[in-house]
């Protein structure tokens, strides 16, 4: 098996117009790249799933906020490709943003139509702090359904928010892709699985441990009968290392992503926080 290295959309196009001709169905894993065993367990359920498997590596410069680390952010396009070999995947689209933008266009609404979530859905949790993020999501997510023309996409429920909106987006504007959830990836000790763990020094690595520590104490309260999320929200609180900046800890129904004050099953306990310079997300579902 070769894995198909792909940077032009034209060529994306023509290899998915001869796949659709012969009738196999197609499943999508969308990434920024820098893979890791939480990608590959979305790559692995698009193998079971579909006949042929498209991976898009791209980091996306237009969901990333001024002060971000768009310019730092790792880049292992040739352990990536590896890593798709071993799995099975048919083609990695590798875009440049020129490619998927144009040249000398201005990434911004002036110049570039954009697909904007519902405002209630994108201005609460990672959205009250990363300003344009989720339009950036939704439209390169878009951008990409229509190269692909996946039968099946496969999203990462660490991006508890991320999967909500596009689950909207496929909805509201009638898109004919199956958005397949798949279940948080952690290391052994707890941290869930991110590109951007490889920012961490060993000493904020010990500090980013609390926070699935403090999602693990949540759950085990809960499963003693606490319900009341400010007790829940406390208890973790003091669970975390101290050097944490804590940017939201939430309590929220995980199919509607309504607030909640009391804990019940399916309420999604998120967290997003900064360990020095690193913003890290994780969450866990009662
Ligand atoms: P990213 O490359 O960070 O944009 O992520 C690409 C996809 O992988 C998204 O659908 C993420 O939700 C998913 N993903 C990232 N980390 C994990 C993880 N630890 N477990 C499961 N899925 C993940």
């Amino acid at each position: 098996m070769n894995t198909i290295l792909l940077n032009k959309i034209s060529d994306v196009k023509k290899t998915v117009k001869e796949w659709k001709k012969s009738g196999y169905s197609i499943g999508f894993v969308p990434t920024m790249g820098a893979l890791h065993a939480g990608h590959a367990s979305l790559i692995k359920k698009a193998k079971e799933t579909a006949d042929k498997v498209i991976v898009s590596i791209f980091v996306n410069p237009i969901q990333f906020c001024q002060g971000e680390d768009l310019d730092k952010y790792p880049k292992t396009l040739e352990e990536d490709a590896k890593l798709c070999n071993e799995i099975g995947v048919d083609v990695i689209f590798a875009p440049s943003p020129k490619e998927m933008y144009g040249e000398n266009v201005k990434l911004n609404n002036n110049e570039l139509t954009f697909v904007c979530p519902p405002f209630n859905i994108v201005d609460c949790m990672c959205g009250k702090s990363r300003i344009g993020h989720f339009d950036g999501v939704a439209t390169v997510v878009l951008k990409l359904f229509n190269i692909t023309q996946p039968d099946y996409a496969f999203f990462g429920q660490k991006d508890a928010q991320q999967l909500f909106i596009l689950k909207k987006m496929v909805k509201d504007l009638n898109l004919d892709v199956e958005i397949i959830p798949c279940p948080l990836v952690r290391e052994q000790d707890g941290l869930a699985l991110s590109s951007r763990n490889t920012y961490l020094s060993t000493e904020e690595r010990n500090q980013a441990l609390t926070i699935s520590k403090a999602l693990f104490y949540i759950r085990e309260l809960y499963n003693k009968g606490i319900c009341d999320t400010s007790v829940l929200f406390d208890s973790a609180i003091s669970v975390l290392d101290k050097n944490i900046d804590i940017e939201y800890l939430e309590f929220r129904n995980f199919d509607t992503l309504d607030k909640t004050n009391e804990a019940k099953d399916n309420t999604l306990v998120a967290i997003a926080v900064k360990v020095g310079k690193t913003r890290l997300i994780d969450n866990i579902i009662l």
